[in-house]
């Protein structure tokens, strides 16, 4: 792609940046860090300002699951025009401007492009009634529609009230408090408590029922909320395991178990074949009982703008590895992002919290004419029931996994490459036991060791004495 200086443009034109997520919002502030001295105009078409996406489905102890971005205040401070609720309806690449949904047009400098993903629609008749959670919005109107369906069921029998355990309320009631920026900025307790409380609702044969298409990290962790909140939860997954290629198989049955104990029912190797007002069929004939729907099917990144736009997109706005597109005004991050970082290599979109913030500020440094390729590992985390999951690295479906005894409680799991390089780590552990090993074992896969496995399996070698010397 051309990276050749541009000629330059009025230098009062601002950086644009589309999409006010954990991407756009981190590269606006990046851009002020690293001193450029013009406007920064940061758009968003949500109406609140950018928060952190992991805790719409991972909310605090409290039950808000509105976490403002650390960094959010600092915005006004380094003269970043935040437009809000506004969204951007077209770009046109030759005079460099953008429209705005209310008429505006704008001029850029340099423009990225971080408007993040959407969720899959659910393709079946009926699929229009399942709700979804990717943002602030879904998950309000996710929670008020459980607290609903949950005040109903407590209400409808004097059995049922008795079952709703003192812990049950106190996490009903913790989830459903208002999101407002003052219920976020009172002091959260930890996500995991609020998730391990599902453990103490009851089974009940006659609570409303919930299903959850799609047994990923965010099907998984609503079932936990839900379930936490006294509905009756099933998820149906369509392949043969939970959590497909991206966990090893070994830490997916054991959060499935952890699930199961805790009440939610799992259904794997099932297709959904139709959703109606009480209930989703499945194509084997089965039927569901379901007040309320979620599908959780996986997200496909927000390429419209630029695909009208004529860039290039596959699976995510193709860019190279300094995160430009093929006009060299126009960049792309985070989610929206598909990275080709040699010619011969397929481009490779990452739907991680972290790979946005990374790329947030990547990008940035390259609206600014840096020239430095993108070097990212992968890592995710997700929080159910009480225990932490982390997978760091590149895992690969088909190659071995070395297990490595890790604490009570704990599995860790390790990978090599075919070269014999620490290539994964995957971990599962009650609260966040496991982090520290994962953060070890990143470093060391960073540093490039080849660990022998026999090593590597045996918990009497500390991680620390694999570092090379
Ligand atoms: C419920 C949930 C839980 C998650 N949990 C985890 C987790 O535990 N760990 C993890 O690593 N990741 C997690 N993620 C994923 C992580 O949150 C995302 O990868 C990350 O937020 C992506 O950031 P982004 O800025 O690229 O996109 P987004 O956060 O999607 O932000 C894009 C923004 O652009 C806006 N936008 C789009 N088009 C336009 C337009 N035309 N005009 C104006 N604005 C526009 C959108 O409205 C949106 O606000 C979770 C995501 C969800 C939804």
């Amino acid at each position: 792609m051309d990276t050749a200086p541009l000629p330059p443009s009025a230098a009062a034109d601002p950086m644009v940046i589309v999409g006010a997520g954990e991407c756009g919002a981190l590269a606006a502030l990046t851009l002020r860090q690293r001193g450029w001295p013009h406007g920064i105009v940061l758009i968003g078409e949500e109406p609140v300002g950018p928060y952190e996406r992991p805790a719409l489905s991972k909310p605090a102890d409290d039950g808000t699951p509105w976490r403002p971005m650390a960094e959010t205040a600092q915005l006004a401070e380094a003269g970043i025009t935040l437009q809000l609720g506004t969204a951007v309806t077209a770009i046109d690449r030759g005079p460099r401007t953008l429209r705005l949904a209310d008429g505006r047009r704008l001029r850029w400098h340099r423009l990225l492009l971080a408007t993040g993903a959407v969720p899959r629609p659910l393709a079946v008749p009926g699929g229009a009634r399942a709700r979804v959670l990717r943002t602030l919005a879904d998950a309000q109107a996710l929670f008020e529609a459980a607290r609903a369906l949950s005040g109903g069921a407590a209400g409808t029998s004097a059995a049922a009230a008795v079952a709703a355990s003192a812990s049950l309320a106190a996490a009903a009631s913790r989830a459903f408090a208002p999101a407002s920026a003052a219920d976020a900025s009172s002091a959260p307790r930890s996500a995991l408590a609020f998730a391990a409380d599902a453990n103490a609702a009851p089974t009940s044969a006659s609570a409303p029922q919930a299903v959850i298409v799609g047994g990923g990290l965010i099907g998984l962790e609503s079932a936990a909320l839900l379930r936490g909140l006294g509905l009756g939860v099933t998820v149906v997954e369509t392949g043969p395991v939970l959590l497909g290629r991206v966990v090893p198989a070994a830490l997916a049955r054991r959060l499935q178990a952890l699930h199961e104990a805790a009440g939610v029912q799992v259904i794997t190797g099932a297709a959904v074949e139709a959703v109606t007002a009480d209930s989703v069929q499945l194509r084997d004939g089965r039927q569901l009982p379901a007040a309320c729907v979620l599908a959780a099917i996986g997200v496909q990144p927000a390429t419209a703008l630029a695909e009208a736009a004529g860039l290039t997109c596959a699976d995510g706005i193709v860019v190279d590895a300094r995160l430009a597109t093929a006009d060299p005004t126009v960049f792309a991050a985070g989610d929206c992002a598909a990275v080709q970082t040699a010619p011969d290599t397929a481009p490779q979109r990452s739907q991680s919290w972290r790979a946005a913030r990374e790329q947030g500020v990547h990008a940035a440094g390259a609206m600014l004419g840096e020239a430095a390729p993108l070097v990212q590992r992968p890592w995710f985390w997700s929080d159910q029931l009480g225990h932490g999951l982390q997978v760091a690295g590149r895992p690969e479906a088909d190659r071995p996994w070395i297990e490595r005894p890790s604490g009570p409680g704990a599995t860790l799991l390790l990978q090599l490459d075919g070269e014999g390089r620490l290539a994964a780590a995957a971990g599962l552990a009650p609260g966040q036991a496991i982090a520290r090993d994962i953060r070890l074992l990143e470093r060391l896969m960073d540093a490039g060791i080849r660990p022998d496995p026999a090593v590597l399996a045996d918990a009497a070698v500390p991680l620390k004495s694999l570092w090379p010397r």
